[in-house]
């Protein structure tokens, strides 16, 4: 007998006779009692924010929402959505991300496919993508390196008018995902016309043609120093892909290149856009300075860090 079903048979034992509610059928798992049992593994897995996950996780198995919950405890749930539950919640504490179980992951107001194949898009990349809608205008053509989901091009087309994009990712499999994002998230464009966004499979620069040029250069590259990899949190560590996290041994690998390499597919007053680590913004500003862009600003991130890196290529 699975632990699930040894559990339900003893809150059955427990359950007093003489409760005096005649015909309730006491064996039923409602809304609420089965939120306080997701509640109860997750904390017992230490998965943070417990409470909060094992509601998500209830939503998400029975299609209802946070309001539903709370009004309707007493609601019974199908076996169907009760296993979905129990597959679900042990998954979470095995310290599967929400995102990567759930499927979906917000953005700029906006919802994205993930799964294991991309990086789960973060609020902190909001400010990357805030960033670059100041400067993008009506039919502005933009880069974006190391798209994963696609989640920054796709925001920024979402967001602007008659702007077209590319999205560069190394990863196949990624590049399926964001093709599929792009499906959700832009409107579907008339017959006759190019399509908004294009993906590419591209180690950086490598796959983008030299003629073609950009007004806007973004990436949210791979900028994690190695060493500092195995000292994240399992569900990064162990479920994001690596190859979106690790920026080699100073964490600088991919930002040196991309800074150095940007300017020959931007336009002359083109600007180049970076997400950066914590402790990185010096170092970019000497690399894009060295490298001769104008205006370089290290811009701080929503809890104080220095997260994105800004310049304009000199015309
Ligand atoms: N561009 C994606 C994001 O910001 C993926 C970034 C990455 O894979 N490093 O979420």
């Amino acid at each position: 007998m699975s632990l699930w079903r040894r559990k339900k048979r003893r809150r059955e034992r427990e359950t007093p006779k003489d409760d005096g509610v005649i015909g309730m059928d006491v064996n039923k798992w409602t809304y609420e009692n089965l939120y306080g049992w997701g509640r109860e593994q997750l904390l017992s897995a230490a998965v943070p924010d417990a409470g909060v996950d094992a509601r998500l996780l209830l939503e998400w198995c029975c299609k209802t929402d946070r309001n539903t919950l709370l009004a309707h405890g007493e609601r019974e749930i199908s076996a169907k959505e009760e296993l979905e539950y129990q597959q679900a919640v042990a998954r979470r504490m095995d310290r599967v991300p929400l995102q990567y179980i759930v499927g979906e992951q917000e953005f700029m107001g906006l919802t994205f496919e993930v799964n294991k194949d991309v990086l789960i898009p973060r609020q902190d990349t909001e400010v990357l993508v805030e960033e670059v809608l100041r400067e993008l205008h009506d039919g502005m053509h933009v880069l974006d390196l190391c798209t994963g989901s696609g989640c920054i091009l796709l925001s920024l087309l979402h967001y602007s008018n008659d702007c077209t994009g590319v999205g560069a990712d190394i990863s196949p499999e990624a590049l399926q995902t964001a093709r599929r994002n792009a499906g959700r998230i832009l409107q579907k464009s008339a017959e006759e016309k190019e399509p908004q966004a294009v993906f590419r499979m591209s180690d950086l620069f490598l796959g983008i043609p030299a003629e073609e040029k950009f007004d806007i250069i973004v990436s949210n590259p791979p900028y994690i120093r190695t060493d500092v990899i195995d000292t994240l949190m399992p569900e990064v560590k162990d479920y994001e892909p690596l190859s979106a996290l690790d920026g080699r041994e100073d964490g600088l690998f991919f930002l040196q290149k991309i800074v150095s390499q940007a300017g020959e597919w931007l336009y002359g007053g083109g600007m180049l856009y970076l997400e950066i680590g914590y402790d990185q913004g010096e170092a970019v500003r000497r690399l894009m300075e060295a490298e001769g862009y104008d205006q370089v600003e290290i811009l701080k991130d929503y809890a104080g860090n220095d997260r994105v890196a800004k310049g304009v290529k000199r015309i």
